[in-house]
């Protein structure tokens, strides 16, 4: 039977119920997806030799054979030495060894075929050649010389093992694959395949599994060869289509226009406390003219901590209240939102508007009530978490949904909201400053609007970092800005598994400082397991100055606004990732004294310490953000999956930006100008079928 994209890979030779399972666990299933695996590394192997050749320095690949084998002791065998002699019919020796090598006892008993591949040694004690560390492959006897011959003498492509199926076993299987594959149907529109001088398809994804002889391995390792540039553009291409025709979509949608009158002008300039940054006045006229425009604005406000983003969502508040609209105010936990709700509140209330808050903890009762206000319109600004956006809460007549820190959300979640009415304004704020490049490919269906400048006086927040055996200096800081009349928070880490633990340290914290350091002044507590009416007394006492101290675990990490907070101590700084020390350090340096971050660490790793030494030497949101994705990598920089974050199969977006960019220039040129209509249809029917179920934020149509 001819093989078809379609077809499963159980029907392949060499794939049984076993394989197939584990192969499934990474989603390979068809012969399609076995095609779009793509290899993340290359090796060239083409330089093998014999033993006897061998020459110190040179990197090689090597067939040879156990001949003995050892694993040193130590008590813990894990950690012990394995060390191999192997043997080929030259009748060379090579020596290899690996630290912590119990692992690779059991695979390289004596009389094991494999290849090894590394850099040549000389052993000048032994007097041997010797390899550290070396790729190693196990080749077992029974496949024929051909199939022998894809794994060494070559370029040779390597690729994650999915469960028990080593690289070597989906080398073999894509190679039969691809000598049985039809020509592959270019989706590509033809303009940009012509202009781009691609390579086709089937040639793209041939060349990308098994690059031809010759081909430089760097350009290979660094996915810049021709074939893997077309896959990588590709695939961005289809994405940044997707996200394209999407906007475009919920741009058509019938939306508000709302009236800019001099009267809303006024209103907009009572409700401001002080004197707008030039940057938020910036983005404030890019938010009004889209509010002004007839369809619904789906915008993104980002901006570093600080920066003044919530006064700035307020003014557009007053842009929808005062054209007789209701608006939502969304945030991730009950703190935030009670913390917006306090702050706006005076200033609403100046206007004469009465805002409502509405969250999980509400009684019932209380609930309905707010329910039944909301529904005939007797509310209008609800600010609220996830109980906002639950099926039974109605609004009159929404026309602007204000969603703070979205990323803790979830990307979909927006939708289940926007749905709430015709089509409402949505301003997404977000505070932990997304690189532009990412931004791009998970808000790429938003406008963007940005805040790149702090409010006047902001001084520079003094960053330390302590070890555990210095935190008494930490906390003679914290005595000194106490002398001085400010505030201080002490910050424990909510540990994953644990919120108890935490709940546990903090509160043990919080006896330690309040009877043995500072028995003197006020220390509050503040954690997550605490009642609502708790928490609220706790920051209540914190904001009017009474509590001088809080001790508190993150959950503080958004939105709490003391400005008489000068001094901020981060315990176990080395559990928290960078943007979430970013969003701590943020609660302080908010008036214009000048304020202090103390990190104290106990156990530093190698990522700990960079991440440390990043928030010691800048405070610049969008560095450390770049940072953060380096160090984590985009899957973890946003949570995974909730986050909506497309997962590539060829494309990088940390390592591909330049290629993002220009997939994303083609696909609004065509979107924006289709070559016809039938190209356009076909566009969308591939993007639906392709692409749709793995990045389900993509819906087009
Ligand atoms: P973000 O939400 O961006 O982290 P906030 O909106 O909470 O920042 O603002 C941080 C602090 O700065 C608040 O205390 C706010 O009142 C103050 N602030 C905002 N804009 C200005 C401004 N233009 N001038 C002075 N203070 C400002
Ligand atoms: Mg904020």
């Amino acid at each position: 039977m001819p093989l078809t994209l379609d077809t499963d890979l159980t029907y392949l030779k060499g794939v049984g119920p076993a394989r197939a399972a584990m192969l499934r666990a990474k989603q390979l299933e068809t012969i399609e997806d076995l095609l779009n695996y793509f290899p993340f590394r290359y090796e060239d192997r083409s330089n093998t030799k014999p033993i006897r050749q061998l020459a110190p320095g040179e990197l090689a690949t090597v067939v040879c054979e156990v001949k003995t084998a050892k694993l040193s002791g130590m008590r813990r065998k894990a950690l012990g030495l394995f060390e191999a002699e192997f043997t080929d019919s030259s009748g060379g020796l090579l020596l290899a060894k690996w630290f912590h090598g119990a692992y690779m006892a059991d695979r390289l008993t004596p009389g094991t075929r494999v290849a090894l591949f590394g850099k040549i040694e000389f052993d000048s004690y032994r007097g041997e050649l010797q390899m550290m560390h070396p790729e190693t492959e196990l080749l077992t006897g029974d496949e024929d010389e051909s199939e022998a011959a894809l794994h060494t003498g070559r370029i040779v492509p390597v690729y994650e093992a999915a469960g028990k199926v080593n690289s070597r076993v989906i080398r073999a299987l894509v190679h039969r694959v691809l000598e049985d594959m039809p020509t592959l149907e270019d989706h590509l529109p033809e303009s940009v395949v012509r202009q781009l001088r691609f390579p086709s398809r089937t040639e793209a994804i041939r060349y990308t599994h098994f690059p031809p002889p010759g081909t430089p391995v760097k350009i290979l390792n660094d996915f810049r060869s021709q074939a893997q540039f077309r896959l990588i553009f590709e695939e961005f291409f289809w994405l940044e289509c997707g996200l394209e025709i999407k906007r475009r979509k919920a741009r058509s949608l019938p939306g508000i226009t709302f009236q800019l009158t001099d009267r809303v002008r006024e209103q907009i300039k009572r409700l401001l406390p002080f004197k707008p940054t030039g940057a938020q006045k910036r983005v404030l006229k890019e938010i009004a003219d889209d509010m002004a425009h007839p369809s619904p604005m789906h915008r993104l406000l980002q901006g570093d901590v600080g920066s003044g983003k919530t006064i700035v969502a307020a003014e557009a508040a007053v842009i929808a209240l005062e054209n007789g609209y209701q608006v939502a105010m969304l945030a991730p936990t009950e703190i935030l939102a009670a913390q917006h709700y306090y702050s706006l509140k005076p200033l609403l209330r100046k206007l004469g508007y009465e805002p409502v808050l509405l969250t999980g903890s509400l009684s019932a009762k209380e609930k309905q009530k707010i329910k039944e206000m909301l529904v005939v319109g007797m509310i209008p600004f609800a600010i609220g978490t996830h109980a906002l956006i639950e099926k039974d809460v109605e609004f009159r007549n929404l026309g602007l949904v204000i969603i703070d820190e979205q990323h803790r959300f979830g990307v979909m979640q927006r939708f289940g909201l926007a749905q709430k009415a015709a089509a409402p304004d949505v301003l997404v704020m977000t505070a932990t400053p997304i690189p532009r490049t990412l931004a791009m490919t998970i808000y790429g269906d938003l406008d963007v609007s940005t805040i790149d400048e702090m409010p006047p006086g902001r001084k520079t927040i003094i960053t330390k970092h302590y070890t555990g055996d210095q935190v008494e200096l930490a906390f003679s800081q914290v005595k000194r800005e106490i002398d001085d009349g400010a505030q201080a928070y002490v910050v424990y880490p909510v540990i994953e598994e644990s919120e108890t633990q935490a709940m546990k340290a903090a509160t043990a914290m919080h006896q330690h400082l309040a009877s043995d350091v500072f028995p003197d002044v006020e220390v509050g507590l503040l954690h997550g397991k605490l009642s609502s009416a708790e928490k609220e007394a706790a920051m209540d006492s914190f904001k009017t100055g009474r509590t001088k101290i809080l001790v508190a675990t993150t959950v503080i990490e958004v939105g709490v606004d003391v400005p008489n907070a000068t001094v901020m101590v981060i315990e176990q700084a080395e559990r928290f990732g960078l943007s979430q020390l970013h969003q701590l350090r943020g609660r302080v340096g908010r008036g214009g004294a000048q304020s202090y971050c103390l990190l104290v660490t106990e156990k530093l790793g190698d990522t700990g310490k960079e991440r440390i030494r990043t928030m010691v030497d800048t405070q610049d949101g969008f560095e450390i953000a770049e940072m953060d994705l380096k160090l984590r990598g985009p899957g973890e920089f946003f949570g995974t999956k909730q986050s909506g974050l497309p997962s590539l199969r060829i494309a990088n977006i940390l390592r591909d930006p330049d290629i993002l960019g220009a997939a994303k220039d083609e696909a609004r040129l065509f979107v924006e100008n289709p070559p016809s209509a039938a190209d356009f249809a076909k566009a969308v029917e591939y993007i639906k079928g392709h692409w749709q179920r793995r990045y389900a934020l993509v819906q087009v149509g």
